[in-house]
């Protein structure tokens, strides 16, 4: 989060609380889950960008498919803009699916994250760890 706010031309303007996960379609130990608006200038293509070079710095890997990761850093949704190019879909295309990304995400966008969207996934396991 600090990594993000430290990008230029960007202002995180919200920061979830953080949740624990078990792996979905990885390997290793749990994950810690987060979700965070930001203002910016930049285009969504150049936020990937910049996501991408923040993986880098923390030492991301890919070694193998579904490899567990060190950080990885989605776009899930760009105001109201639908992209659809070979390296960026948004509305991120997986994240109705996951609780991880449902549960820190309807705190910061309630109106986007309906009860019934959270009850489609309550059977994956996610815990409250810190507050926001
Ligand atoms: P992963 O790190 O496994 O989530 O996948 C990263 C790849 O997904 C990158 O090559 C991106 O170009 C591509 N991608 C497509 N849409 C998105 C998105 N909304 N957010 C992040 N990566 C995306």
């Amino acid at each position: 989060m600090d990594a993000i706010a430290g990008m230029d031309n960007v202002v995180v303007t919200r920061r979830s609380s953080l949740y624990g996960s078990a792996p979905v379609d990885a390997d290793g130990g749990d994950y810690v889950n987060a979700v965070v608006q930001v203002l910016t200038s930049l285009t969504a293509h150049e936020l990937l960008a910049a996501l991408q070079a923040v993986e880098q710095q923390a030492g991301r890997e890919r070694s193998y498919r579904n490899a567990p990761r060190t950080l990885d850093l989605d776009l899930l949704l760009y105001g109201d803009t639908k992209i659809h190019s070979h390296d960026l879909v948004v509305p991120h295309p997986r994240m109705w699916e996951r609780a991880f990304v449902l549960r820190p995400l309807a705190e910061l966008a309630p109106n986007l994250v309906s009860d019934q969207k959270i009850s489609a996934v309550s059977a994956q396991q996610v815990w409250l760890l810190a507050d926001g």
